[in-house]
């Protein structure tokens, strides 16, 4: 039996603005002694009140924005309800059924348009640590991660291998970072991926009748090794013809499989209903025109002008355009080259082949080093080998001499064309020609 295995993607990208989600506690927690960032809003003290945190949002919305949602000009915030020691007030305040952004798409390489169902604003929780005090095993919460911006993208279950999967998440962690509103460091647990993952039987249209989430998966090729083995998985028993049970599975490195965690709940499990402590929101149209003016040139964008303005070859485009950082050292160099009569297409070959490391070598200090090994302008091969001969054609008698086996004759002759090239040519191309003219 042949099936087409059927993945979506739930993927939360933190942001990294300077205060927390709905209070003003430092949301930068990296490194950060354990519970020094924090107050009663993200402690889930009683009585105290969110306020949510603009900046956030609006980066929410280019987030959506870069997917090509769109922005309901109405929107809310929700209470998802559940009990877990890291989640103080018993509840975390997401956005449930009027997210900032809904209804997007990507376009992967091969054309294929992968949905976005929508992209929301939620909040961390804190952070269980595991470890051993005294010899005796112990749970410890560090809350300062609670409250920290995060944003859920998911899309639709369009994906039907680990490849389309690999190509979105790349493209998607890459346009996060041009927007700059996240470094998503998947290490760092910046960037947490959750597929779900069902088959049905080749040529079925219809979604399988239950579906395998893999959570919190923090690596892209864990990614691809888990809906892997998901695959295997679950054929082996629909072959069987046992439904695979729907559940929360989490990927296991060191055995290499999916371990199950829980059944999956469903939406109504988590008591849905609207956060009565932030009012709606009704957007202006001026307003999102106006945080739409915020976007940059996005990747795809910029690779495209790349490949018209600078006719750079192959994939230099793409490369230079991967991360942005790139793409504007590039820029700030064609810009200095071009005082110097150096072309782009020199600039980007330079920076590719030779790997130049932008963070020490400055745009103005490669034109230099470009421009000295460059000004070894060299003649046409015509005309290099006319004053080969014509020195030939002078010098009968030191020819004689080489042939007869006088080496220093050859350097004689080197040094008479170099008189005549100006400079215009390198010493061991002139040496080799000689020889072969000689021959
Ligand atoms: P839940 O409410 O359980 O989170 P959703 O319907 O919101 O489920 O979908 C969550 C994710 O699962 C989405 O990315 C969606 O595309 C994906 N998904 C939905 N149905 C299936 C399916 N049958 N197989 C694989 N993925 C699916
Ligand atoms: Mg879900
Ligand atoms: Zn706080």
């Amino acid at each position: 039996m042949y099936y087409q295995p059927v993945i979506g993607l739930e993927v939360h990208v933190e942001l990294k603005t300077k205060s927390k989600m709905f209070c003003t506690c430092s949301a930068i927690y990296f490194g950060q002694k354990p519970n020094t960032q924090t107050c009663p809003v993200c402690l889930g003290l009683p009585g105290a009140l969110p306020v949510p945190n603009k900046q956030a949002i609006e980066w929410c919305m280019l987030i959506g924005m870069s997917l090509h949602c769109e922005i309901p000009f109405l929107a809310k915030f929700d209470r998802k309800n559940y009990f877990y020691p890291d989640l103080a007030k018993g509840y975390q305040i997401s956005q449930y059924d009027e997210p900032f952004c809904q209804s997007g798409y990507m376009v992967l390489s091969s054309g294929k348009r992968i949905g976005i169902r929508r992209a929301h604003m939620e909040e961390d929780t804190g952070k269980l640590l595991h470890e051993t005090v005294d010899g005796k095993k112990v749970s410890l919460i560090d809350f300062n991660r609670s409250g920290v911006p995060l944003v859920e993208i998911v899309t639709e279950p369009h994906f039907t291998n680990a490849v389309e999967v690999k190509e979105y998440l790349q493209k998607l962690q890459q346009i996060v970072r041009y927007l700059a509103v996240a470094n998503a460091d998947m290490e760092k647990g910046e960037m947490r991926l959750e597929p779900n993952i069902s088959l049905r039987k080749m040529g079925e249209t219809e979604l399988p009748g239950y579906k395998v989430e893999v959570k919190n998966i923090n690596s892209f090729s864990f990614v691809e090794k888990a809906i892997t083995f998901e695959i295997a998985r679950q054929a082996k028993l629909l072959d069987t013809d046992t439904l695979p049970v729907q559940e929360t599975r989490g990927w296991d490195e060191d055995q290499k499989l999916t371990v199950s965690q829980r059944n999956k709940e469903e939406a109504a499990d988590y008591r849905y209903f609207p956060e009565p402590d932030i009012p709606p929101f009704v957007w202006e149209k001026t307003y999102i025109e106006q945080v739409r003016k915020q976007l940059p040139e996005l990747p795809e964008a910029k690779q495209k002008r790349f490949n018209a303005t600078y006719s750079l070859p192959g994939y230099n485009a793409e490369i230079l355009t991967r991360e942005r950082t790139v793409a504007d050292y590039f820029e700030e160099a064609v810009k200095i080259g071009k005082i110097h009569a150096i072309e782009a297409k020199k600039i980007a070959n330079w920076m590719i082949n030779k790997k130049i490391d932008i963070e020490t070598v400055l745009p103005a200090t490669l034109i230099k080093e470009i421009k000295s090994v460059e000004v070894v302008e060299e003649l046409p091969e015509d005309t290099l080998k006319k004053i080969i001969n014509n020195v030939i054609d002078s010098h009968g008698k030191v020819v004689t001499d080489y042939r007869n086996g006088k080496e220093n004759a050859l350097m004689f002759l080197v040094g008479q064309v170099m008189k005549e090239v100006k400079g215009k040519a390198k010493a061991e191309t002139v040496r080799e020609a000689l020889i072969n003219l000689l021959k």
